[in-house]
């Protein structure tokens, strides 16, 4: 038997989140009180308040491009997801701030606005409103983008253009009009600030999809799976030290674009963590992209950017047994731990509650059959539309369903649950009233982006 965690950074822990977050405060923080010093600070409230949150809002929207770059070590504590959440709730309040600039010189100072015309006001002040138009327009069109059905990609592409031209415009704004910037250090200081969000723009876009595109994968296979599920599997080429990813991580996919394209898609890898030189994504046919999976043929390349998240078994490699709540493709990161369990011949309980509508779309139902015989694995499948005769669980995974299987020790398991988003906010409440502590409820959700 061979009990082999993969070698991944073990749990974040909360003394990792509190120094992010001071990290956070202090990248906000820290340009904003080094204008202070010098003769051209206090000059009345309604004169310096607006203009500090000015330099407050722009010190918040550069810190939204960090948020996200996907740097592991800074997104580890909380969750990626967690973090892209904080990304959306913030940009909403930088922008609250950066209004609040305008509205209050606006109201107390009109006088230090200017002209609007453009043919006759200062290029700087123009920056400063084209700035301003622009961070309300990316604001709506991301806060709006689901209800106005704007193809993701195209959403995507247009908000990291619309993002880098506003941010350039208000530091332009800033380094003409800002009266604050009265020595040659705050002005290198600001100038720096603003070239530093710059260059992380440059790594994102250009350095990062550069790396991933000098490390080819390809696929080897398109596998139909039950539920209008495809299998993906590829191999690396040229041959190079194999993925390190820890079970239940997943990876941002692209397929007949470059990575320069920034048309990658998050997907699980499915495949066990014991054999990262071939890697496998189960994906469901939902919209464009997925919907293509089918046409792949092998011999084509493919670009994988990875190990993202910390949904997996290796953050918990304590825990006495574990318990895995899965809706539809929501299987596709259990399988991928399911599967490294196996392959590290791992003796401890493990239980599936697996959701789905009918029982001829459960994807993998035979492998996790099999898998049986490899582990001490208990499937409880739960149908909405049972075949006839079906003596199994049905409906929804309930509180009830819980208790009939899980056993008395279940406060001492680890839980995944991966589904949609209704069934996950369900089977949380349901662990919580069974008296689970939330610390052992992991939970990976799809449709944060
Ligand atoms: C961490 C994570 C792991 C995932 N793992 C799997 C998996 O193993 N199997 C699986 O089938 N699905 C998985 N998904 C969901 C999958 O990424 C989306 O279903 C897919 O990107 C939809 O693309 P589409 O063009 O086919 O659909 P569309 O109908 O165009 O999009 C549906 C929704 O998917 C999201 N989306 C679309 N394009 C992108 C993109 N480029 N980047 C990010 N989000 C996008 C948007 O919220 C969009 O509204 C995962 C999602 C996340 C966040």
């Amino acid at each position: 038997m061979t009990l082999r965690p993969s070698d991944h950074p073990g749990p974040p822990t909360a003394r990792s989140a509190v120094l992010w977050l001071a990290v956070y405060v202090a990248a906000v923080t820290v340009p904003l009180f080094a204008l202070l010093p010098g003769p051209a600070a206090g000059r009345g409230f309604l004169w310096d308040f607006p203009m500090a949150l000015g330099y407050a809002g722009l010190a918040m929207l550069g810190v939204q491009f960090a948020l996200t770059a996907r740097f592991r070590r800074a997104t580890a504590p909380f969750g990626i997801d967690i973090v892209y959440y904080f990304h959306r709730y913030l940009a909403v309040w930088a922008l609250v701030v950066v209004i609040g600039h305008y509205a209050i010189l606006r109201l107390a100072n009109p006088s230090a606005l200017g002209q609007v015309d453009p043919t006759v006001a200062p290029a700087y002040m123009t920056a400063g409103r084209a700035a301003l138009v622009l961070f309300v327009l990316v604001v709506v069109l991301s806060l709006l983008r689901r209800r106005l059905q704007l193809d993701y990609d195209l959403w995507r592409m247009t908000h990291a253009v619309l993002v880098t031209v506003a941010f350039a415009a208000a530091v332009w704004h800033l380094l003409g009009a800002g009266r604050f910037l009265d020595t040659a250090w705050k002005q290198s200081l600001w100038a720096a600030f603003g070239a530093f969000w710059v260059a992380l723009i440059a790594y994102v876009r250009v350095l990062r999809p550069w790396r991933v595109r000098r490390r080819p994968w390809k696929v080897m296979e398109v596998r139909p799976e039950r539920g209008r599920v495809w299998t993906l599997v590829m191999e690396q080429v040229p041959r190079q030290p194999p993925l390190n990813f820890a079970p239940g991580q997943f990876a941002w996919l692209t397929l007949r674009a470059s990575p320069f394209a920034m048309r990658e898609h998050p997907f699980s890898i499915a495949s066990s963590a014991e054999r990262p030189d071939r890697i496998e994504f189960s994906i469901k046919e939902l919209g464009d992209f997925t919907s293509n999976i089918r046409n792949i043929r092998p011999g084509e390349i493919a670009y994988v950017d990875a190990p993202y998240g910390t949904f997996g078994i290796d953050q918990s490699p304590q825990a006495e047994g574990y318990v895995f709540v899965a809706g539809g493709v929501g299987i596709a990161p259990i399988m991928c731990m399911l599967r490294t369990l196996a392959d590290r011949g791992d003796p401890r309980p493990v239980k599936l509650f697996y959701g789905n509508r009918v029982w001829d779309r459960v994807a993998f139902r035979e492998e996790l059959e099999a898998l049986a015989d490899r582990l001490d694995l208990e499937v409880v499948h739960v149908l909405q539309e049972p075949p006839a005769g079906w003596a199994g669980e049905r409906g929804f995974v309930t509180e009830d369903v819980l208790l009939r299987h899980l056993p008395v020790t279940r406060h001492r398991y680890e839980y995944f649950l991966c589904g949609p988003t209704p069934m996950t906010k369900s089977v949380e409440q349901s662990l919580a009233a069974l008296g689970i502590p939330a610390a052992r409820v992991h939970s990976e959700i799809f449709d944060w982006v």
